[in-house]
């Protein structure tokens, strides 16, 4: 009974074809289906997304939020593109940029096969998720991310690496999978070049119209 209680959090609900899931008391929301107004270009210009019928649609280039985060949980709601159009890698891409660095693939994988670490719920390009359990295009989809940044020290030893616990629509994907360092196309990749401990949430434009609803995260406090 000494230690310090943990703080009360009012659970938000869950999210339905007609509606997205409300936020737990305490989360960051960063786009309630009103505007993109908490978000940028990497170049510190205004998102470009457009917002229409409570979400935002990608286009032009990627996004990221103004704030930065470190360990963090992190609740998406997408949709994909219908009709389905274009195949594997081709079909409904965008992404989730954890700390603006590790991305968690989006991608209609729905009857759409494709390299196993570049399916929807990859860490891209390093680990496949355990299942595939995309919905078809046109629902509503969420990922509930659990994410631990990299802790580095001063002299840039990895002291941990950065983990990501993934679940797609309610299905364990990623379970506290290691990160090998910033994702990327067909390479091996370290933390060489990873000095923060810290960055945006990023989200992807890969020449597809991929919509989202609601994106909410909260930053992660450990127990004392
Ligand atoms: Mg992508």
């Amino acid at each position: 009974m000494k230690r310090p209680a943990p703080p009360v959090v009012t659970p938000g609900g869950f999210c339905t074809p007609e509606a997205p899931a409300k936020p737990p008391s305490d989360a960051i929301v960063l786009f309630d289906g009103t505007d993109t107004s908490l978000w940028e270009t990497a170049n510190g210009e205004p998102a470009p997304w457009t917002v229409e019928g409570g979400t935002m649609v990608t286009t032009k280039t990627d996004i990221q939020t103004k704030q930065k985060f470190g360990d963090i949980q992190v609740h998406v709601e997408y949709a994909e593109p219908t009709p389905a159009i274009g195949s594997s890698q081709g079909r409904g891409n965008s992404g989730v940029f954890l700390m603006g660095l590790f991305e968690i693939q989006v991608l209609d994988n729905y009857n759409n096969p494709t390299y196993p670490d570049g399916q929807a719920a990859a860490v891209y390009a390093q680990t496949p998720p355990m299942a595939n359990a995309c919905r078809p295009p046109g629902e509503w989809q969420v990922y509930e991310i659990g994410f631990t940044v990299p802790r580095i020290d001063t002299k840039g030893k990895v002291v941990t690496p950065a983990y990501a616990t993934v679940f797609h629509n309610g299905v364990l994907v990623q379970n506290h999978t290691e990160i090998l360092g910033p994702t990327g196309p067909g390479r091996l990749t370290d933390y060489r070049d990873v000095h923060a401990s810290e960055g945006p949430l990023k989200l992807q434009y890969h020449n597809n119209a991929v919509r989202f609803r609601s994106v909410w995260v909260r930053p992660l406090v450990e127990p004392q």
